[in-house]
């Protein structure tokens, strides 16, 4: 009998959103008029703005003619959606990158974890707590750890705890890492890293030949003007990171699927004997092998993102999103509830009161204000007291969701 890849027995099971649903329908259950509403989603709601939908239309009646039929497309993405990105999403940033630095993908999630196969499983990985899981879980998937403990670490992972006391910055590993996961703006905290912060993490990495792993995928929900949209503001940045990002949150591509990775040509590896290699050339001979592209009608809509009246549209919907976080975040506080994020990112990562638990705060807030949460340990056991409200959610949910909260914690 064929032997199994024995690395995913060691995962966890999939806990954290299967037992939401699970306590959610018991309540429900109980409880058939209770309007409840959901704030635990990390997935977006609005429609694709009418540009975008445009161009994703003239992509698809493109293909019903021979003359402007697309069969295989580049494995690395169309030039031209590389050109747009580099020209609209880098330059503005004083970020000046080739289109075979930018490679096209269906999203983040597949290339953070593709990402893996270019190293060598000997490379010492940190990641935040709490963290996005799919950090985390592809490296137990390939082999890079042993068996969890019993507070959900990994042996061979470095974790960094994220918390109130370091205000969700991980400090700087004390022992020699390779390559370092970070998230900003970030889920689940909402926070985003600072300029300073982010430059000490690129010295860090210049300074121990070690490479970032910078997922930017909620950049675009940044509001304060000094917070970097790209670790390649930070000078040096170019030989020690790729940037992963994606259309899902910028423009409701969760269910079209589109992203793009940088992998500089500055970013250099060694091999077995020591001599430099290129990450770029590794990633493109990668995708060349194992991908053909993300879809053609995909990348025409995925490029209308950037176009002046998609953007402005985008930028609209982003701007309801954000609406609704400074909703929860000011209203939550007003109640008397300490909150974090929700100024550069769509998430509000709230302290429960009281000191309860995650999961106590997760069952109080069903059953006393019918509304969904996340509970934080369910991101790591950094996360545990805290509590995750998504503001992907319609006005009036989250209106009625945090008049709810307030009557029931109010001042
Ligand atoms: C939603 C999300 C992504 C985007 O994933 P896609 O596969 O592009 O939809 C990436 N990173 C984080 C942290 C996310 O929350």
């Amino acid at each position: 009998m064929a032997r199994i890849n024995d690395n995913y027995l060691k995962l966890q099971a999939g806990y954290l959103f299967p037992e939401i649903s699970r306590r959610v329908k018991a309540f429900t259950d109980a409880n058939p008029d209770a309007k409840v509403i959901r704030l635990g989603i990390g997935d977006v709601t609005r429609p694709l703005v009418p540009a975008v939908l445009k161009a994703f239309h003239e992509g698809v009646d493109d293909l019903a003619k021979g003359e402007t039929f697309h069969g295989y497309g580049p494995e690395q993405g169309y030039s031209w959606l590389a050109e747009v990105v580099a020209e609209k999403a880098y330059k503005p940033l004083g970020v000046e990158l080739k289109t075979s630095e930018i490679f096209i993908s269906d999203g983040s999630k597949c290339d953070s974890a593709n990402l893996l196969d270019i190293f060598d499983l000997g490379n010492k990985v940190a990641i935040g707590d709490p963290v996005y899981p799919v950090y985390n879980d592809t490296n137990v998937m390939i082999g890079r750890t042993g068996k969890a403990n019993e507070k959900g670490y990994y042996e061979g992972i470095v974790y960094m705890p994220c918390t109130e006391e370091n205000n969700f910055t991980p400090e700087l590993p004390k022992e020699k890492v390779d390559i370092i996961y970070l998230c900003s703006p970030n889920n689940p905290t909402g926070t985003a890293a600072s300029k300073e912060e982010l430059k000490q993490w690129v010295d860090y990495a210049r300074a121990n030949d070690a490479i970032i792993f910078f997922d930017a995928a909620y950049e675009a929900f940044i509001t304060q003007a000094d917070i970097p949209h790209s670790i390649y503001e930070i000078e040096g940045a170019k030989e020690c990171a790729i940037e992963i990002r994606s259309f899902s949150k910028t423009a409701g591509f969760t269910g079209v699927r589109c992203g793009f990775i940088v992998v500089p040509e500055a970013l250099m590896g060694t091999t077995e004997t020591g001599e430099r290699y290129s990450f770029n050339k590794l990633w493109s001979r990668r995708t060349s092998t194992k991908f053909n592209g993300a879809s053609y009608p995909v990348q025409k809509a995925a490029a209308a993102v950037y176009s002046d009246e998609g953007w402005a549209q985008v930028q609209e919907v982003i701007d309801y999103y954000m609406e609704n976080a400074r909703i929860i975040r000011e209203g939550l506080t007003e109640a008397g509830i300490t909150c974090y994020g929700g100024v550069n990112a769509p998430y509000i990562w709230l302290k429960t009161p009281e000191g309860m638990s995650s999961w106590d705060f997760f069952d109080k807030l069903l059953n006393e204000c019918f509304v969904v949460g996340t509970p934080g340990s369910g991101f790591g056991p950094s996360g545990e007291g805290y509590f995750r409200l998504s503001a992907f959610g319609d006005r009036e949910n989250v209106e009625t969701a945090v008049s709810r909260i307030r009557e029931k914690w109010g001042k």
